[in-house]
């Protein structure tokens, strides 16, 4: 198969196999990587609007018994630097988060065995009671196989409960490369195998909930196994048709016991280019601006994506591996317009919103991300004594309190 026949097939609109797209990630020129995706994603979105959504990326907790080789964020058990989250913490950052025209929480953290199944309802239930209107987009695949395990409770069930207590949608973290060898180098495949993770999101889909999908690659996969990623989620998305969107994102290394080199600037465009293409039944693929920063972010838009992602406002896991890029709305609109796509705001549904949202009210300039604490700030609010514990510090801590 030649890369000019693969090209013709992409051109009429012809979904392309695993054999076919790997020759075009190792061999078509990278103008034409980008013009075929360019097309795809204008057939799709033939009205040049790119979006964006205004929503808080809060980190509840950074302890974390999984301990990936490629994560710089999390604490083991027992850390004197883990943190949980007190609800009023979090809800100062919903407060902050609506004045800039924040309509979401994305919510996610490490798999803590001191939090059980009850402390996410509670808190679902509290900020639901509270601010009624903010979308809890929340608690990746491996966090929901996490406390389906604490809870000693099927998936389904765990699920059930969580949009019980006011869960929206799922984010689509933790998926890495969905391939069993690259997950067990990784040290990621105990808290989810590449079936597991898929297995969350087909029950979330019956569930009636939408996700979103990602990829994070860059560490140990082949190119083979890049591809494989993409064909596992295009698979899911033609049984179920759940995903909203496909975010990929380069793997970071800094402060992480894996180490090694991030993926240039140039292969991020290749890889997102590629996912427009191979992702024929996605309708939106995001810009990770966030580690590739604005200038990529905005090239990205030549190379399939049609969304901005998220202004974010808050970020704690890709900053501890190194990469701190922060854009507020103003940039990011300028980025969108000046690659000649219109800015609309959207919700994770990708319902168009309406105009940015600073042009219409005064919005104070945001020119750094916030943390989930101030550095050094560490430690476990009281609330928490009222949830048992799993672990042996956890414990420990509780029989002192009492
Ligand atoms: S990536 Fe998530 S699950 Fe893995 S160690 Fe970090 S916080 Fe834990």
């Amino acid at each position: 198969m030649t890369i000019d026949a693969v090209a013709q097939k992409v051109g009429s609109g012809e979904r392309i196999s695993a054999g076919e797209a790997l020759v075009l990630y190792r061999s078509a020129p990278t103008p034409l990587l980008g013009r075929l995706a360019d097309a795809v994603r204008a057939r799709k979105h033939p009205d040049g609007i790119v979006t964006y959504i205004i929503d808080r990326n809060v980190n509840y907790t950074n302890v974390c018994v999984a301990r990936c080789r490629f994560c710089a964020f999390y604490r083991p058990v027992g850390s004197s630097e883990g943190y949980v989250l007190a609800f009023d913490e979090l809800f100062r950052k919903i407060e902050e988060t609506i004045a800039l025209g924040g309509i979401q929480l994305l919510l996610q953290g490490g798999h803590n065995p001191d939090l059980p199944l009850e402390w996410y309802e509670d808190l679902f239930r509290a900020v639901k009671a509270r601010y009624p209107d903010v979308k809890l987009h929340a608690l990746s695949p491996p966090e929901i196989l996490h406390l389906s395990r604490l809870s000693q409770l099927p998936v389904p069930a765990v699920i059930e409960r969580l949009i019980g207590a006011g869960l929206d949608s799922i984010p689509g973290g933790g998926a890495e490369i969905l391939v069993d060898r690259v997950r067990k180098l990784l040290h990621c495949y105990s808290k989810a195998s590449a079936e597991e993770w898929l297995d969350v999101m087909r029950h979330a889909h019956r569930a009636g909930l939408r996700t979103t999908a990602t990829m994070m690659y860059g560490t140990v996969e082949t190119d083979e196994e890049r591809i494989e990623h993409l064909m596992r989620l295009r698979e899911l998305q033609d049984e179920t048709g759940g995903f909203t969107a496909f975010i990929a994102w380069s793997y970071q290394p800094d402060h992480t016991e894996l180490a090694g080199v991030e993926a240039t600037a140039l292969e991020y465009l290749r890889t997102l280019a590629l996912s427009r293409i191979v992702l024929d039944n996605f309708d939106n693929l995001q810009a990770s601006w966030v580690t590739q920063g604005g200038k990529v972010g905005q090239l990205s838009l030549a190379y399939g994506a049609n969304d901005m992602g998220s202004v974010m406002i808050e970020e704690n896991v890709v900053r501890a591996a190194g990469a701190a890029y922060c854009m507020d709305e103003v940039e990011i609109v300028r980025n969108i317009e000046d690659a000649g796509f219109v800015p609309k705001r959207r919700d994770m549904h990708y319902n168009v919103l309406g105009d940015p949202f600073f042009r219409a009210r005064e919005v104070p300039r945001m020119l750094e991300l916030a943390t989930a604490r101030a550095d050094g700030e560490a430690g476990m609010p009281d609330e928490l004594l009222k949830y048992p514990a799993r672990s042996r510090p956890g414990k420990q801590l509780r029989v002192i309190a009492s």
